[in-house]
């Protein structure tokens, strides 16, 4: 990748975003996830924001350092890149889901779990959204959650 084929900027999703700044084909390395790799995973940010990915199991990157702009995706119901773990040499990539145009938000499955999702809404605005931000294999089981639960007052 060089170093303007993705940008940072305010996102109508969430603060910053990450942006396309050309074409991209599908299954393109859009920009690397960078930073250090260690064996428990990091404390979250006071803001809420996780960086994590677990590469292995008890192996977590922090992404959370200033040298790792693609910290700045967002997560979306339907994503049009995901993050994968290349091995120790590549590292971690945001690889493209489909074709993207130039300026599109670069956006991923944070994969989080139930109890991590009912802490982080989710304002995608894909069609389909659950509200929050939630693996996909665990939408249907927050749906069912949120239809049973009653609000507090
Ligand atoms: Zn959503």
């Amino acid at each position: 990748m060089s170093a303007g084929d993705v940008e940072t900027r305010p996102s109508p999703i969430a603060g910053q975003g990450l942006f396309a700044r050309r074409d991209f084909g599908v299954a393109e390395r859009l920009a690397p996830y960078r930073g250090p790799l260690t064996s428990a995973p990091p404390a979250r940010e006071e803001s809420g924001e996780v960086y994590a990915l677990e590469v292995a199991p008890g192996l977590w990157l922090d992404g959370a350092g200033a040298d790792n702009p693609a910290r700045w995706a967002n997560h979306s119901c339907a994503p049009n890149a995901e993050l994968v773990w290349l091995g120790a040499t590549e590292g971690a990539w945001l690889i493209s889901l489909r074709p993207l145009r130039a300026g599109e938000e670069i956006t991923f499955d944070y994969g989080f779990s139930l109890a991590e999702s009912l802490f982080h809404p989710c304002s995608c605005r894909a069609p389909g959204c659950v509200g929050r931000i939630i693996a996909a294999p665990l939408r249907p089981a927050l749906r069912r959650h949120l239809r049973f639960s009653r609000p507090r007052d």
